[in-house]
């Protein structure tokens, strides 16, 4: 497999210089005091990017994604919630199996492959007892971003607890915990942070530690947050993490905050976005009508020819698009603006679409 391929993929991304030299570093041993003033600095790091109160706590896993949304609900949700889970694609799905799997009574909110999640879908499981609600705010299947103003209000209006999957969202557009009372948001590091995979955050409120997690007896060993929760306090984990990751993560929350903060991050981001919308509105492709996320452009051809047109990238250019799973995986390919990409970048994958369509 070629290595050196430019990655217009949501994770991992095209990795940063700076990334890549941390990479090259020997992985050190981790039980030390320096190790764990790290550990305390990309805590610190976090709440300030995430927009957390100052009393909230970080959970690091040795996990992908998937492993975090799992631990999540597992620690804060048990038989005895009702939890209602906006399920828009494959990442909604997933919330779905897991709370079937850990027998956690659910609804699922289901929305069609082109239907924008609405006030009025919300409302309509108005007072119903639920106890939490479960968004994966970007939705990476389908490219819609939600809108969490509204679902911070249905949430405050029915005292639910809000958990997040921000995994795509994070970094990619605008992100406050404190101001929609999220109390769990989960992130990792394949995505905004164009970090290698393996590492995984799961940011909680104060009120969901002492409510929830802390009142629950843990039923998994390796996934057990009280656990976690002790240990970072002398900013270590339980279990041996991915170290060198988390090196990586200390660079790049540093550069961030260094060169602005989140705000400039997803300005950068914002701005490979439109750039790219703009210069596909000459080509026979559309996106959907839903409020996007600036982290992927969900392309749509008029013809069945993703499969096509992203093997022939693959193979003939070096050049990485995102395919689509399932049904919607026919005509569409999803391009990341996540990474280290430049506008030029842009311009030669819109010029290798113009000369696809044209061939
Ligand atoms: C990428 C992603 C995940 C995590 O997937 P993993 O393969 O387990 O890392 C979860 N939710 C969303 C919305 C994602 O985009």
């Amino acid at each position: 497999m070629k290595q050196d391929v430019k990655l217009f993929t949501v994770g991992p991304a095209q990795m940063y210089r700076h990334t890549l030299e941390v990479r090259s570093h020997v992985v050190p041993y981790f039980r030390t005091p320096e190790f764990s003033a790290m550990m305390r600095k990309n805590r610190e790091m976090l709440l300030e990017l995430t927009d957390a109160d100052e009393d909230s706590e970080v959970v690091f896993l040795t996990a992908s994604g998937s492993g975090a949304m799992e631990a999540a609900v597992m620690n804060c949700f048990d038989e005895t919630d009702r939890l209602l889970i906006i399920s828009g694609g494959t990442f909604g799905e997933r919330f779905e199996k897991i709370c079937e799997i850990h027998h956690i009574p659910f609804d699922a909110l289901r929305l069609g492959q082109d239907e924008a999640l609405t006030a009025a879908h919300l409302d309509s499981y108005n007072a119903k007892d639920y106890t939490g609600l479960l968004v994966n705010l970007h939705e990476t299947y389908t490219g819609q971003l939600y809108d969490i103003e509204m679902i911070h209000n249905f949430c405050n209006r029915n005292h639910l607890y809000l958990m997040v999957d921000a995994i795509s969202t994070f970094l990619c557009d605008e992100y406050h915990m404190r101001r929609y009372g999220i109390d769990a948001t989960i992130i990792s590091s394949q995505k905004g942070l164009c970090l290698a995979p393996g590492l995984s955050m799961v940011i909680l409120s104060r009120r969901i530690i002492e409510e929830k997690i802390e009142r629950k007896h843990s039923t998994s060993l390796y996934f057990d947050f009280q656990d976690y929760l002790l240990n970072i306090k002398r900013g270590q984990t339980p279990f041996t993490p991915c170290v060198g990751v988390l090196f990586e993560l200390h660079d790049m929350l540093s550069c961030i905050i260094k060169a602005g903060g989140a705000d400039s991050r997803v300005g950068e981001v914002r701005a490979r976005c439109e750039y790219f919308r703009s210069k596909i509105e000459e080509l026979p492709v559309h996106l959907p009508s839903f409020p996007l996320s600036n982290a992927i452009s969900p392309v749509r051809f008029e013809k069945d020819i993703a499969m096509d047109f992203f093997t022939y990238l693959k193979d003939e250019k070096n050049i990485m698009v995102n395919p689509v799973g399932g049904e919607l995986g026919r005509c569409s390919i999803r391009v990341a603006h996540i990474g280290d990409l430049q506008m030029a970048d842009y311009d030669m994958l819109v010029e290798e679409m113009k000369h696809y369509f044209t061939m």
